[in-house]
C-alpha cells in the first residue's frame, strides 16, 4: 500500500467511530464489527471478507497509540486529500523534516515514518533517481557436474548459459540500430517528475519514460527496447584442481549485466562431483581400499596399488593387521596452491566364501596348529577390567 492510500483511508469511518473516540470505544467498535464480518460467520462472502480486512487494518492503526497519533497528524496535513490548512507551510513553522525527526526519535514505530519516507524521499529538484542511477547486475548461480578425476586434476568445462545479457543488437541502448534514444522531455532525463502539492513537492517516476529518463521511439527488434535480452552464452570454466563437491566457483563479472553502466554481477558455479568407483576423498587425501588375503598380511607381500595417474608399489610387512592404513606420500590431490595430499590405502582381508576341499583341509590344519593363540586375549582382558 502506498502512503497515499494509507492517508486517504478513513480508519475512523471504517470502524464507525468519531475521530475523538476513546481507545475503549475503538476496541468495542472493532470487536462488534469483527464478529459480524468474520469469514467464519460469512463463508464465501467476498464483500464481508474485504470489509473484515479493512476493519482489521483500521483497528491495527487506531488501537496503537503511537500509530494513531501519526495517522491523525498525517490526516491533518493532507486534510482529506484536498488543500492544506490555511497558512500552513508558508511561514507556518512546520517542516517535513520535523515530522521525520520526530518519528525517528519515537523509534521503531515503522508504520507512518516508513510510509511517508517513501512519499517524501525526493524533494523538488532532486538528482538522478534510482531508475537512472548505475546499478550492479544480479549475481547468477548455475551448476556443473564433473567427474571425480576432473575435480582432482582440474578441468576446463564448456558451459552453455542462458541468462539476461546486454543486448548485442543495440548495445544496451534499447533503440533500433541506427537510431538512438532521446532524452525524455517530460523529466529532462531525470526519470522523475516533481509534483507540487501545497507546501510540499513530491517526486515520482516519470510516466512518459517509466523512470528511465530516455525515450526510445524505435525499439530494438531483439530486446523490445529493454536493452537486455536473454542470451545463450558459451563459457569455458576453469575448474581448479582439488575442487570439492558442493564448492562454488566465482567468475567475477560474468553475471547479469549492470544497468546504466553499473558493473556486471558475478557468476557462481556450483560444482557437483560424481563419485568415483575406485577412489574416495578426505580433504586433500585420496582413499582407496585394497583387498588382501590373510597369508599376504601374515607373511608379508608387495602390492601394486592404483593411483589416479598410474600405480604405486608398496611393501606390506609380515604381520600387518587387517584394516591397517598405508600411505603413499604425494599421491593424493595436488592443489593449485601447492598443497599435495597422500593416497591412503586401507588393507582389508578378503575372506573366500567358497573353498575347495584341499584349501579347506590346509586351513583347518593351520587352525589346529595355532589353536593356542587367542586373538581376543587383549579384548577379554579389557572386558574383565571393566567389569571389576
Ligand atoms: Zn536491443
Ligand atoms: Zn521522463
Amino acid at each position: 500500500m502506498s502512503a497515499r492510500d494509507w492517508i486517504d483511508k478513513d480508519f475512523y469511518r471504517e470502524l464507525g467511530v468519531s475521530s475523538d473516540a476513546s481507545a475503549d470505544e475503538v476496541k468495542k467498535a472493532y470487536r462488534k464489527l469483527a464478529r459480524e464480518l468474520h469469514p467464519d460467520a460469512n463463508p464465501g462472502d467476498a464483500k464481508a471478507e474485504a470489509r473484515f480486512k479493512s476493519v482489521s487494518e483500521a483497528y491495527g492503526v487506531l488501537s496503537d497509540t503511537a500509530k494513531r497519533k501519526q495517522y491523525d497528524e498525517a490526516r491533518r496535513l493532507f486534510a482529506g486529500g484536498g488543500g492544506f490548512p490555511g497558512g500552513f507551510g508558508q511561514g507556518g513553522g512546520f517542516d517535513v523534516g520535523d515530522l521525520f525527526s520526530r518519528q525517528q526519535q519515537a523509534g521503531g514505530m515503522g508504520g507512518l515514518g516508513d510510509l511517508l519516507g517513501g512519499l517524501f524521499n525526493r524533494r523538488a529538484g532532486g538528482t538522478a533517481s534510482s531508475a537512472t542511477r548505475p546499478r550492479r547486475g544480479e549475481d547468477v548461480e548455475t551448476d556443473v557436474r564433473i567427474d571425480f578425476t576432473e575435480a582432482v586434476q582440474g578441468a576446463t568445462v564448456p558451459m552453455r548459459l542462458s541468462s539476461p545479457a546486454t543486448c548485442s543488437t543495440c548495445a544496451g541502448s534499447g533503440a533500433r540500430p541506427g537510431t538512438s534514444p532521446r532524452t525524455c522531455p517530460n523529466c529532462a532525463g531525470a526519470g522523475l517528475v516533481t509534483r507540487n502539492q501545497g507546501a510540499f513537492a513530491f517526486s515520482e517516476p516519470c510516466a512518459d519514460c517509466r523512470g528511465t529518463g530516455r525515450i526510445v521511439d524505435d525499439p530494438c527488434p531483439d530486446c523490445g527496447g529493454d536493452g537486455v535480452s536473454t542470451k545463450t552464452r558459451t563459457l569455458t570454466i576453469r575448474i581448479p584442481a582439488g575442487v570439492d563437491d558442493g564448492q562454488r566457483i566465482r567468475l567475477a563479472g560474468q553475471g547479469e549485466p549492470g544497468r546504466n553502466n553499473g558493473p556486471n554481477g558475478d557468476l557462481f558455479v556450483r560444482v557437483h562431483v560424481n563419485p568415483d568407483p575406485l577412489f574416495g576423498r578426505s580433504g586433500n587425501n585420496l582413499t582407496v581400499t585394497v583387498p588382501v588375503t590373510f597369508p599376504e598380511l601374515a607373511l608379508g607381500t608387495t602390492l601394486t596399488v592404483p593411483t589416479l595417474d598410474g600405480k604405486v608399489t608398496l611393501k606390506v610387512p609380515a604381520g600387518t593387521a587387517s584394516g591397517r592404513v598405508l600411505r603413499a606420500k604425494g599421491k593424493g590431490i595436488a592443489r593449485r596452491d601447492g598443497q599435495v595430499g597422500d593416497l591412503l590405502i586401507t588393507l582389508q582381508v578378503a575372506v573366500p566364501n567358497n573353498m575347495d576341499a584341499a584349501a579347506r583341509e590346509a586351513l583347518e590344519a593351520y587352525a589346529s596348529k595355532t589353536a593356542q593363540h587367542d586373538p581376543r586375549a587383549d579384548l577379554n582382558a579389557l572386558v574383565e577390567k571393566r567389569s571389576t
